[in-house]
């Protein structure tokens, strides 16, 4: 499979995607070592995972630098690739509490005479398809605490971007405890279903659409799908906000990784009273925002990822003007060096029936509707099949959090927004089509790696024979 460079178009780099057989072998291998793996306990391997997290950090550069090529952007690069070992420290940490509090002590049963002991068993084989956006996170966001669970792991990053998984390998081979557990597999689409037949828990992010046939997979596997999927969060800026301050954050949350993120800030819902303020302001901000093209030192948003993204932003944004939407600034997709770029794109006049509105959008783009009550921002945010997160500014917290409420979303940022992306122990389910299953967030994050047994005991008198016999009944 050949792959895209991002910032010159060329395909410079290609790989080989892992056969169905392949999958399986690999499968084969983590699964026989997953009973050594649970037993280490959850000490043991949390100090293995730690010295995965000191390789990564030996290897960051170079891992920083495959990123940074993979995705056309080095400031997002460096900050997904510095995280990932906080992310492993603060479940090493957080999940030994957690397993240590596990009740696996015998308590009485409601039914007399009977004992019960819960037991916690790991799912033997985890599996994590994972999305090009933030390549790095999302392929470990799940992987890091299933193995904390004492899974063992199988990651297929996208196949759009997969040039940090040679580096990752390196490290990883540098704790061979692990890599005895954890593997990474490339691939697209054949290999993803081929690992939904071979795991025992599949955790899915990407677009609603895969998002569906990977839940019919698991279906047919009958496995859980644990599914990140689209979104098209809206915020809602109330007439008591300032709208200046309003303007710089939707901004932020809408451009952050060239609006290339699931959680970013697709629609603006501005109360009449400020949307003059507010809108010069976005303009304003939005007008000063440079693409880091020709130099990636400089600038504030790198080019789209997945050449097939710009053509489908460029398509909606024509969709939108040709219904009579206004552009106020940014608006045309230009291709720099052979990589495709946006400014960002504020729109006004826009309507539901608009793709803009209607469709998630994976650019940095921003429409904006003014409204006059309330009621009627609410009903707008909520008229979408998505439910992944939103945000509401207002004067005060509480003004926010009374609207906040009615939005039928995961997470609503309040008084700022795209807050999931930086808070991490906020447990939140993904509404309508934006989600399925337990939180990735929060204690839930670890203890869905979990199946249950139960050990019922007699402690009294087994029921005797006749307990059941039909006769003088
Ligand atoms: P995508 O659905 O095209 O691909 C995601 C992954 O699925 C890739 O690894 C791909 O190889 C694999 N895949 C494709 N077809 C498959 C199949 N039939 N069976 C099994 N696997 C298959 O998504 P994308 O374009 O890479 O990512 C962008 C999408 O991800 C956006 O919709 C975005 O909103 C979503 N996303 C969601 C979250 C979240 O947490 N909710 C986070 C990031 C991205």
């Amino acid at each position: 499979m050949k792959v895209r460079n991002p910032r010159t178009g060329e395909f410079d780099y290609a790989i080989t995607p892992a056969s169905r057989d392949d999958v399986f072998a690999l499968a084969q291998r983590l699964r026989s070592a997953q009973p050594e793996w649970a037993a280490k306990g959850s000490e043991g391997r949390a100090a293995i995972l730690e010295r995965f997290a000191q390789a990564i950090e030996r290897h960051s550069p170079a891992i920083t630098d495959a990123l940074t090529v993979d995705t056309g952007r080095k400031a997002v690069s460096r900050i997904e690739v510095e995280g990932l070992p906080r992310t492993i420290r603060r479940w090493t940490a957080r999940g030994q509490e957690l397993i240590a509090a596990l009740d696996s002590g015998d308590r009485p049963s409601a039914t007399p005479g009977i004992m019960l002991k819960g037991r916690y068993l790991p799912y033997p084989l985890f599996g994590a398809i994972a999305p090009w956006n933030f390549p790095v996170v999302l392929s470990h966001l799940d992987a890091i605490p299933a193995l904390m669970a004492g899974c063992t792991a199988l990651v297929k990053p996208s196949e759009i971007t997969p040039r940090f998984i040679e580096p990752m390998r390196a490290a990883l081979a540098e704790v061979p405890e692990l890599a005895a557990v954890f593997a990474y597999v490339e691939g697209g689409a054949e290999t993803g279903q081929a690992m939904i037949e071979a795991v025992d828990f599949i955790c899915f992010t990407g677009s609603t659409a895969t998002g569906r046939k990977v839940a019919e997979a698991a279906v047919r596997a009958l496995i859980p799908a644990n599914l990140e999927l689209g979104g098209k969060d809206p915020m809602i800026i109330l007439e008591t906000a300032d709208p200046e301050k309003a303007a710089a954050i939707a901004l932020r949350a809408s451009i952050v990784a060239t609006g290339q993120a699931c959680q970013s800030i697709e629609r603006i819902y501005v109360a009449r009273k400020i949307s003059d303020r507010f809108l010069i302001e976005l303009v304003r901000l939005a007008n000063a925002v440079q693409v880091n093209y020709p130099d990636i030192d400089k600038g504030d948003i790198g080019p789209f990822i997945f050449a097939d993204q710009a053509v489908k932003v460029a398509a909606q944004l024509q969709d939108a003007v040709a219904k009579g939407a206004r552009i106020l600034t940014g608006g045309e997709v230009e291709t720099l060096g052979g990589g495709k770029y946006l400014q960002p794109t504020v729109l006004v006049d826009v309507q539901p029936d608009m793709a803009v509105i209607a469709e998630e959008t994976f650019g940095p783009v921003l429409p904006v509707t003014i409204f006059d009550a309330e009621e009627e921002a609410i009903a707008m945010a909520n008229a979408s099949h998505y439910g992944l997160s939103a945000a509401v500014i207002a004067g005060t917290l509480e003004q926010a959090e009374a609207v906040g409420i009615q939005i039928e979303a995961g997470a609503v940022s309040l008084n700022d927004g795209s807050l999931t992306s930086m808070v991490w122990d906020a447990t939140n389910s993904s509404q309508k089509a934006s989600g399925l299953g337990p939180s990735r967030m929060g204690d839930e994050g670890l203890l869905r790696f979990f199946r249950r047994q139960a050990l019922i005991k007699q402690t009294g008198k087994p029921l005797a024979l006749a307990a059941y016999s039909e006769n003088g009944s």
